[in-house]
């Protein structure tokens, strides 16, 4: 981010205390089941969300083992078996203690694939009627994907991270986090076990969002 020196000198020629990008407001120690992490908040001034970073271990600045999860509380929280993001995110929590170290991002604001948590529902809903999560989306006049990763590379960059490993199925995230200026020297996968509730929602993943799922392969066609 770029910052406008002009026009925020204040009268006394000092910068005003107006930012913008992702500032990193808190520290605090976060104890979970899968082992002791250091969450990280930040405030994005740009767009007013509240971010968090979970960090584990000593990190360094290359190959850092990360994953950019974006907020889905019905699979998150609820356990919701619609989609697989509650399995991914554990997973990567698992991953990462395994690992020694790395950083799980928690991207808020892209509940829906950045639609919001409303229109998400409303995106289910019509799932249920038998069209597809892209369909859906276009149906309610919205996009496939509206998420940004311009606050998730800041954050990275916050955290002296110049490269990563990235957890991902998603060659959008890779393409946005480059684009962003944080070279991503590996896409790790995150493949989780399809069941009977998500496994149409993961193959219009694959199918229409090019997300590298080679695991659905496995599982037999049929209602
Ligand atoms: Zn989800």
């Amino acid at each position: 981010m770029t910052e406008n020196t002009g026009s925020n000198l204040g009268v006394l020629g000092k910068k005003s205390p107006r930012r913008s990008g992702a500032e990193r407001v808190v520290n605090a120690p976060l104890p979970t089941v899968y082992g002791k992490f250091q969450a990280v908040g930040y405030l994005d001034h740009d767009r007013g969300d509240e971010q968090v970073a979970l960090v584990y271990g000593e990190i360094g600045s290359e190959n850092v083992l990360v994953r950019l999860h974006s907020e889905c509380l019905t699979g998150d929280a609820f356990g919701s078996r619609h989609c697989e993001c509650g399995d991914q995110l554990e997973a990567a929590m698992r991953a990462v203690v395994a690992e020694g170290s790395g950083i799980v991002v928690y991207l808020r604001g892209h509940e829906g694939r950045g639609i919001g948590l409303l229109a998400k529902l409303r995106a289910m809903a019509l799932q249920a009627e038998g069209l597809d999560t892209v369909e859906a989306n276009l149906a309610l006049g919205l996009p496939v994907d509206a998420r940004d990763y311009g606050v998730a590379a800041e954050i990275l960059r916050d955290l002296g991270v110049r490269s990563v490993r990235l957890m991902s199925n998603n060659p959008r995230k890779r393409e946005a986090l480059v684009l962003h200026g944080v070279q991503v020297a590996e896409q790790v996968p995150l493949l989780i076990e399809p069941c009977e509730s998500n496994i149409t929602y993961l193959r219009t993943k694959r199918e229409r969002m090019d997300h590298h799922l080679p695991h659905l392969d496995a599982v037999a066609h049929g209602s």
